[in-house]
């Protein structure tokens, strides 16, 4: 019988272990800020971010919002970014997206301090993790290994496959699975017979933003199905990436969606704000001691 992995469960456990944290940390004299900076008001960043706060707040973490309207130009938000930066109350950036198209991404993300990087997109994070040095690490797919090593589901020696490549997910989880010691195989959108690839796979995540694409047909019998996709149907309801009726009985363990995956982002963005605080006071400690 296959294993349900319960990523609410899981990521429960972490918001405890790091409410836990915090409160040993404030009773140390310190405190965990996280900034939100939000363009526009698109509702399902709206309820994204929301959730964020919701988590901080349960953990004792402080949430700053910076709402800017949806005509907000380049330097407003870069303006904004700097701010943070430089304010030391602000432990963790994070720009939600995506921003309006009229926006540059890659400079907004790239003028976010690197210290303060808690979602891991800057580029110095990026590349830490390419070359295994320390530093923030995208939530999401460090979600999705957190969730196979509390399964206890061992990834030393296994034969993976990623099912996309974007730099917030496939790229970053290929690259922890290979940390991990894995044998990895990232597939995308020109990848030839993608069937013989991730029949492969003992262990099979999908990260492609195509509503239950990944059936039974793509799966070896007994392998771990990791579902990241998240699609909301015209019915309300929501489903991933993979078809889990039809996956279910071929695996040893799948990821339901929702409760899977989802619930697991936040909770590492939330270890991330932590991190933070606690890397920038050890740096402001030696700045002291050195000065
Ligand atoms: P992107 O759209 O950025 O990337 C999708 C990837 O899938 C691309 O690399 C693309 O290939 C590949 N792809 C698309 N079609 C196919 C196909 N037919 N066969 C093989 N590969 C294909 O998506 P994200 O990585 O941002 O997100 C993926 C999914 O995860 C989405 O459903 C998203 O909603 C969800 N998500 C969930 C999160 C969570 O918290 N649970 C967080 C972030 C995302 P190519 O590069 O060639 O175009």
């Amino acid at each position: 019988m296959s294993q349900i992995i319960d990523g609410k469960k899981i990521s429960a456990e972490i918001k405890e272990e790091v409410k836990r944290n915090v409160s040993e940390w404030k009773a140390k004299g310190f405190g965990v800020c996280l900034a939100v900076v939000q363009v526009g008001r698109d509702p399902a960043s709206c309820v994204y971010v929301r959730n964020k706060k919701k988590a901080c707040e349960y953990t004792g973490i402080a949430s700053r919002s910076y709402e800017l309207s949806e005509d907000a130009d380049q330097e407003t938000v870069l303006s904004c970014i700097r701010a943070l930066n430089e304010d030391p109350q602000v432990n963790g950036i994070l720009v939600q997206l995506p921003l309006p198209p009229h926006l540059n991404e890659q400079e907004i993300i790239a003028a976010i301090s690197p210290q303060k990087d808690v979602d891991g997109f800057h580029v110095q994070n990026a590349g830490a993790l390419t070359v295994g040095l320390p530093g923030f690490v995208s939530c999401t797919p460090a979600g999705v290994i957190e969730l196979l090593k509390r399964s206890g589901i061992a990834l030393s020696g296994k034969e993976c496959v990623v099912v996309g490549r974007s730099n917030i997910v496939g790229k970053p989880l290929a690259l922890l699975l290979l940390q991990e010691n894995a044998t990895v195989t990232v597939c995308h959108s020109r990848t030839k017979n993608i069937r013989e690839v991730t029949s492969r796979a003992d262990i099979l995540v999908a990260a492609v933003g195509k509503p239950n694409m990944i059936d039974d047909t793509y799966l070896k019998e007994g392998a771990v199905v990791i579902d990241v996709g998240i699609h909301r149907r015209e019915d309300g309801s929501m489903c991933g990436d993979v078809d889990f009726e039809k996956a279910l009985p071929h695996t040893s363990a799948i990821t339901p969606v929702p409760g899977g995956v989802g619930p697991m982002t936040i909770a590492m963005l939330i270890k991330n704000c932590l991190k933070a605080a606690q890397i920038q006071k050890m740096q402001e400690d030696r700045a002291q001691h050195t000065s």
